[in-house]
């Protein structure tokens, strides 16, 4: 497989990080992905824009990281992923001797970007017929508008989920239902899309962005407001959004199912608008060879 590493198109292992990487001392970094469908790939420039907003968050040396959506296009053609991938960006400030403030004279940030195959019938199941999920304290910083590689927070929760037979937590911050620990959250109630507004205690997902733009489209009315666990009894859909997940729906949270227990009607309409948006139905469908 052929990555992108600091300028240089290598093969995937052949590729070092140094041991002193800030990456890998204090998770001073940022990562991002985009999804290609059938070989292009999806709001590419949203992407690069939150990956542009972290690096200035964090005061990299780089800020600009525009060049990356032609990488991202290059990866996949090196990697000939003419069907359904993903590609991943992994930026860290760089390499320096230990300490915590910033390295002085800055290094330059590490770049590290793959493209991989990514099977869409192996979430098929989820997408279909919905998915389990559990609450879990919000424990995570104040910062969660960034996509830092910071996510310890998220893969225990996550971890916690898998345990309980569940497929993702929901983080609970004061009362209210925030997001996932790698997708964000939305609930229908009184017929209406309910989801946390974009602040620093969310990750201001794309795909929420489609979401939001799809439900104006269609007609479906938005609230972004709070989703409070109380009120949790009383709406009769839920699902959960991300570049990977998609738009799968949730049947059950904590055990207590969701509405019917069944993907209901808003959920599906927000689902056909999505894929769409994702066909290029001028486009053949063309198999990956990789
Ligand atoms: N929230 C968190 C914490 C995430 O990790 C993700 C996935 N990156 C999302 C939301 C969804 O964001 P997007 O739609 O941009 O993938």
């Amino acid at each position: 497989m052929i990555a992108y590493f600091n300028g240089d198109f290598l093969e995937k292992d052949e590729i070092t990080i140094s041991p002193d990487d800030r990456g890998f001392l204090f998770a001073d970094g940022l990562y991002e992905v985009i999804r290609s469908y059938r070989g292009k790939l999806f709001r590419a420039q949203d992407h690069i824009e939150r990956l542009n907003y972290g690096a200035g968050r964090l005061c990299l040396e780089t800020r600009d990281f525009s060049y990356l959506e032609q990488v991202a296009q290059d990866l996949l053609k090196k990697n000939e992923l003419k069907g359904d991938a993903t590609v991943y960006f992994q930026i860290t400030r760089g390499t320096a001797p230990r300490g915590h403030a910033f390295p002085d004279p800055p290094p330059a940030p590490t770049v590290f970007c793959t493209a991989a195959l990514l099977d869409p019938t192996q979430t098929m199941d989820s997408r279909e017929n919905g998915i389990q999920v559990i609450t879990v304290a919000d424990t995570r910083w104040a910062g969660c508008d960034i996509k830092t590689t910071a996510l310890t927070a998220n893969v225990l929760a996550n971890q916690e989920a898998v345990e309980k037979g569940a497929k993702e937590a929901l983080f609970v911050r004061d009362g209210v239902v925030m997001e996932g620990t790698h997708s964000n959250f939305f609930a229908v109630a009184d017929g209406c899309l309910v989801t946390a507004p974009a602040s620093n205690y969310i990750l201001h997902g794309i795909t929420r962005k489609v979401v939001l733009e799809l439900a104006d489209a269609k007609g479906v009315k938005v609230n972004q407001a709070p989703v409070f666990t109380s009120g949790l009894p009383r709406i009769t859909e839920a699902f959960i959004t991300g570049t990977t997940t998609e738009i799968t729906p949730v049947i059950s949270i904590d055990g207590i199912p969701v509405g019917t227990g069944t993907p209901g009607p808003v959920t599906r309409t927000i689902q056909d608008g999505f894929l769409d948006l994702i066909m290029d139905k001028d486009a053949p469908f063309i198999e990956n060879t990789k």
